[in-house]
């Protein structure tokens, strides 16, 4: 007879939406992944990629045993080893490293399962007790973390079980349809209730193509675009003067400062018209003054530049000048992740140092793997720990970042599904399990529930969770503490902290059979200012920047590519690239799920029909993108989706699946951010010319 079970889980991915599963088990096989229909903001509704996710788990490629690299770095050739090996292996090769200087260690992971438990918990504690450097996390959204902290204090904002309510919302830097599916449901039923609709990205996207209007302006211009908004408002009086009075710092400041972001300044900083700038300012402050609630959802796009920090710290300051604050569908939502009472004290153990290390960016991954020893840098890089993460085909300027994983003396262990590009460099390889293969505990960045994710089927092949891989390491390195014995259900329940008024119910057990729990938080957490800044207030001066030697006003930021910031470089590279997260893709998760791929079909690059015709390249032929740092291959489309001036090269495609062995990162830079040390994958020039056949 069959058995079948339905197990609650959580999706894993970098993705906002944190959706509830079901996943249906029949004699041990997972036969089907469902979204949750009585999880409110799933809805029942999962995006095409995770409702493959059976074909990814069982996919004939999940790597199933350890193994160690037999040919050349890159080459991709292994054997099968046995676990006791290749740990035994990892052990005396991090201690004879550890024993001269546990800083030349790297830990290298990012978000390729949002995870508590197996994302940092039981690694950090390793990591910690071992003295390696510490890794700056930096690859996606620290830059606008940081301008949105030092406006509103927190990241936190409108709820998305609001968003249906706003009579106007600004899409703003995002795509939602490819990347944050449950908040566009809410979209579409604002619109179906009235709402106007409006998306400001360079790039006419799926999600701009179905909004009321789009305003594509330059990329790397935004926050000029929201000085402008603040200059019309403060002009023509559509302020609130209350909200302002009582809860918000530096207004008179702000007023001086954005007096000189006139439309007209401002549509030529950003390549629209003066009629955008002045109608939408209008739009947005009049509708707030006449008691609408007026809501903006903010995403990554924005902040990938050199000025992205600024950037949604000005766009930051509009709900508060116009009060949006006052409604639970009013504000702006770049990230709830804030509002979760996470103890990563607890789950990761920094107390294990026994003195502070360094720290590497994850961002300049690509020169700090070729630093030599210096004073100032410390140690060469001699090993590196990968786990949920693939730097070979994400990090930017991947030329270098492939030159220093080829070196021969660096010692590479990579914890993985597949035989991503970044395996391809391994010296040993260990076989991660899947979400549905292991216990976790989730916060969310889109929602405000705390998530669960039981166990679903066991294990494939010899596969291990991290938490495991790490476990095991330390006992053979003598690591005595007995929190490296925790189970996974026991960090599980130490995710939350339970003193915590916002997760005050917080119990693994009840959440484990629940699914879900949402977090005590109120509907408009800033109705009444309450922001937790310094000062109490929405900051449109910020005392905090000054301090770290910054601008404490809004200000504009120019990017560090683009025909005027650097004419010279311009006249080379006359283009400006972005790269924005193909549908089918996650990052560069599902790369290899050949359904998905083949609904990409292969790399292309969205090309205005003006520049095609100006360096004779038709619809349909193979180019060449490139600058100072590297290039690549992909397919032209031709299309006034991307904006005269813009090429758009959708991502993140694994480089060994690409024709040429390469992706658009070969062209992006390390240069930093204004703020939160992040990378600026956004601020690209390239040229773009026919490619040889
Ligand atoms: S990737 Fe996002 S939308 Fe898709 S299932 Fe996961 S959380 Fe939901």
């Amino acid at each position: 007879m069959t058995s079948t079970q339905v197990v609650r889980a959580t999706c894993p991915h970098d993705c906002p939406d944190t959706c509830a599963l079901l996943v249906t088990v029949e004699d041990g096989v997972a036969t089907a992944v469902k979204g949750d229909p009585d999880h409110p903001t799933t809805a029942g509704v999962l995006c095409t990629k995770v409702s493959r996710y059976t074909e990814r788990t069982y996919h004939e490629e999940r790597l199933l045993y350890p193994l160690r690299r037999v040919g050349k770095k890159g080459e991709g050739k292994f054997e099968r080893i046995s676990w006791g090996e290749a740990l035994d292996t990892i052990a005396s090769r991090l201690g004879s490293i550890a024993a001269r200087d546990p800083q030349a260690i790297l830990p290298y992971s990012y978000c390729g399962t949002m995870g508590l438990v197996q994302g940092e918990s039981m690694s950090a504690r390793f990591f910690h007790q071992l003295g390696a450097s510490l890794l700056d996390r930096t690859i996606c959204a620290t830059a606008g973390f940081t301008g949105y902290k030092y406006t509103i204090g927190a990241t936190i904002g409108t709820d998305l079980e609001q968003f249906q309510n706003a009579k106007l919302i600004l899409i703003w830097g995002g795509n939602p349809i490819a990347s944050n599916l449950h908040f566009w449901t809410r979209a579409q039923e604002a619109k179906r209730r009235g709402a106007k609709l409006i998306a400001i990205d360079p790039y006419r996207s799926l999600t701009a193509e179905k909004c009321h209007q789009h305003i594509a302006l330059l990329p790397g211009t935004d926050a000029a675009l929201a000085l402008g908004l603040m200059h019309v408002l403060i002009a023509e009086d559509l302020l609130d003067h209350d909200y302002i009075a009582n809860y918000t710092v530096g207004f008179e400041a702000l007023k001086q400062r954005v007096a000189e972001w006139t439309p007209e300044r401002t549509a030529e900083t950003c390549g629209i018209t003066v009629a955008e700038v002045v109608e939408l300012a209008r739009l947005y402050g009049g509708m707030a003054k006449a008691g609408e609630p007026v809501a903006i959802r903010t995403n990554y796009g924005v902040q990938r530049v050199h000025g992205g920090g600024m950037a949604v710290r000005n766009l930051t300051c509009l709900p508060a000048l116009v009060g949006a604050w006052r409604h639970a569908a009013g504000g702006v939502q770049l990230s709830a992740s804030g509002g979760f009472p996470t103890n990563k004290a607890a789950l990761q153990r920094p107390d294990l140092l026994t003195k502070q290390p360094r720290t590497i960016n994850m961002t300049t991954i690509g020169d700090d793997l070729l630093r030599a020893a210096s004073p100032e840098f410390g140690p060469a890089v001699e090993a590196v720990i990968v786990y949920n993460a693939n730097p070979l085909a994400i990090a930017p300027d991947s030329s270098k970042v492939m030159a220093g994983f080829a070196r021969e003396d660096l010692f590479t262990v990579v914890l993985e599904h597949f035989q991503t590009d970044t395996v391809d460099y391994a010296d040993i390889v260990l076989p991660a399990t899947t979400q549905l293969e292991h216990v976790d505990a989730h916060s969310a960045y889109g929602h405000l529930y705390m998530m669960a994710n039981n166990a679903a089927i066991a294990p494939l092949g010899e596969a291990k969770p991290n938490t495991e891989v790490f476990r095991l390491l330390a006992q053979r390195m003598g690591f005595s503490d007995p929190c490296f014995k925790d189970s996974d259900d026991e960090l599980a329940a130490m995710a939350f902290n339970r003193q915590d008024a916002r997760a005050v119910h917080f119990d693994w057990d009840a959440l484990k059979q629940k699914g879900w729990q949402k977090l005590n938080m109120p509907d408009a957490p800033f109705a009444q200012g309450g922001f937790p800044t310094p000062s109490g207030k929405c900051e449109f001066y910020s005392a905090s920047m000054a301090a770290d030697g910054l601008d404490p006003l809004p200000a504009y930021i120019a990017p560090y590519e683009s025909v005027a910031s650097n004419p010279e470089l311009a006249k080379r590279y006359p283009l400006a690239m972005i790269s924005p997260p193909a549908r089918n893709f996650l990052n560069s998760t599902f790369v290899n799920v050949k359904s998905l791929r083949s609904a990409e079909g292969e790399p292309h690059l969205d090309i205005h029909p003006d520049d095609s015709a100006a360096r004779g390249i038709s619809d349909g032929d193979m180019v060449r993108i490139f600058n100072d740092r590297g290039s690549f291959i992909a397919k032209a489309r031709v299309t006034d989706k991307a904006r005269a001036g813009l090429v758009v090269g959708l991502s993140v495609w694994w480089k060994k699946l690409a024709r040429d062995g390469k992706n658009a990162n070969e062209v992006t830079s390390q240069r930093l951010t204004d703020m939160g040390r992040a990378p600026t994958f956004y601020d690209t020039l390239v040229e773009v010319e026919r490619a040889a056949t």
